[in-house]
């Protein structure tokens, strides 16, 4: 089969592989140990890291902290403002649309007494369909907002946020913020100054790094931005997140995020091209396509590699049965570890059967026109099979 699901992970690439392999059998001291040559060369390469990482988003190197991936990012961002002390309220302001490891935490909040305002975005029959309002959270914000999170580029729509206007936002208004920009680093130009965010969650697997290893931006100069942590034990990266550092994991993430800031251009416009083949082909093919989330042909609201499509009178889960040759990911329940459809999707009001028949495409790194010709073939030749099952 041709992978092209790389919104939900991505295949490490070689050069981020290469950098990795020292860190196993010969640099392998704990960054922790400063008295002896080992630990003091394991120390240098995260260094290194926090330096490579921080300079392509705008950050200092202090600032970046690291995690096993982005669902423990945005966990420690919102626990640790939430259960820290705090001059605000218990009220945190976020979308519908969020990913769960945003999403879940802050139920867990809300079950515990604090009160959460998840904003819908614009709605599937609008042409700027997941979107985000800047005056809804203007409006949602309140005296009592200690916290609002919102995501930078959606994994299911690609769909970005206007995230500098809500940072301007938060910022005017003294709240706290946080933003998943998980699928954005490494694939769109990302700036913490710029974005005015506090807080913000990023991953390797998504940028053709390793599995298990992300970080957080925690900016410094402001004295309100304080973490509780929630790993507590050696005290590594200043107590905000004990334990070894992966060193393994931090090289490739720093790698990963190196390539990513260097070959963005040249690669979304690459990428751009490949899902425009993607989409005119199954336009051309199948009757009853409907794109979902915001349009493809504006760079500033939409990721290059996304593409998300609902298919009219077909079986959701019999079209992801008959598309097995290429890899792509669907909004009815079968891929994913959690039994719902799309609550993304949903969130934008499309109907339970649009969900369910709905396929999202990650084109990336390594895809090429022929494949994308292969899958046009596919999905084109699987629909009119379910369609005649049916007629
Ligand atoms: N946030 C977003 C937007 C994501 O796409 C993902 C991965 N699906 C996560 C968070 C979780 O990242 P990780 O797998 O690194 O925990």
């Amino acid at each position: 089969p041709i992978y092209f699901d790389n919104h939900a992970t991505t295949q490490v690439d070689p050069r981020v592989v290469e950098v990795m392999l020292p860190t196993l059998a010969e640099i392998y001291g704990n960054p922790s140990s400063v008295g002896h040559v080992f630990g003091e060369a394991a120390k240098e390469l995260v260094e290194q890291a926090q330096q490579t990482i921080a300079s392509r988003v705008g950050a200092e190197a202090g600032e970046i902290v690291f995690t096993s991936g982005a669902t423990e990012s945005n966990n420690l961002a919102i626990a640790g403002v939430l259960n820290q002390r705090r001059r605000r309220g218990d009220h945190v302001v976020t979308l519908t649309t969020e990913h769960k490891a945003v999403l879940d935490p802050l139920e867990q909040f809300e079950q515990r007494g604090y009160r959460v305002t998840r904003l819908s975005p614009k709605q599937a029959d609008d042409p700027m369909a997941g979107l985000i309002d800047v005056d809804q959270v203007r409006e949602a914000i309140g005296p009592e907002t200690a916290l609002v999170s919102v995501m930078l580029a959606n994994n299911e729509i690609g769909v970005i946020q206007p995230i500098a206007e809500i940072g301007r936002l938060c910022k005017e208004q003294g709240v706290l913020f946080h933003c998943d920009a998980t699928q954005a680093v490494g694939k769109i130009p990302v700036d913490v100054q710029a974005l005015r965010v506090d807080l913000m969650s990023f991953s390797a697997h998504k940028v053709y790094g390793p599995k298990g290893v992300g970080g957080l931006y925690v900016r410094k100069k402001d004295p309100r931005v304080r973490l509780q942590p929630s790993i507590f034990g050696g005290g590594q990266q200043r107590g905000l997140r004990s334990g070894t550092l992966n060193v393994t994991g931090i090289v490739g993430l720093a790698e990963a995020v190196r390539l990513g800031v260097a070959e963005m251009e040249s690669e979304n416009a690459r990428i751009a091209q490949l899902r425009s083949q993607l989409w005119a082909g199954l336009q051309e093919r199948i009757s009853g396509v409907h794109l979902n989330g915001p349009p493809l042909d504006d760079p500033r609201v939409r990721l290059a590699g996304n593409l998300n499509f609902a298919v009219e009178k077909v079986d959701g889960e019999a079209l992801m049965m008959n598309v097995r040759e290429i890899a792509v990911s669907s909004g009815s329940a079968c891929t994913s570890a959690n039994p719902q459809p799309s609550h993304v999707l949903r969130g934008l009001g499309l109907s339970e059967d649009l969900t369910r028949s709905s396929l999202r495409f990650g084109i990336g790194r390594f895809n090429t026109a022929d494949q994308v010709e292969i899958a046009i073939e596919v999905v084109a030749n699987a629909v009119a099979k379910l369609r005649k099952l049916i007629a």
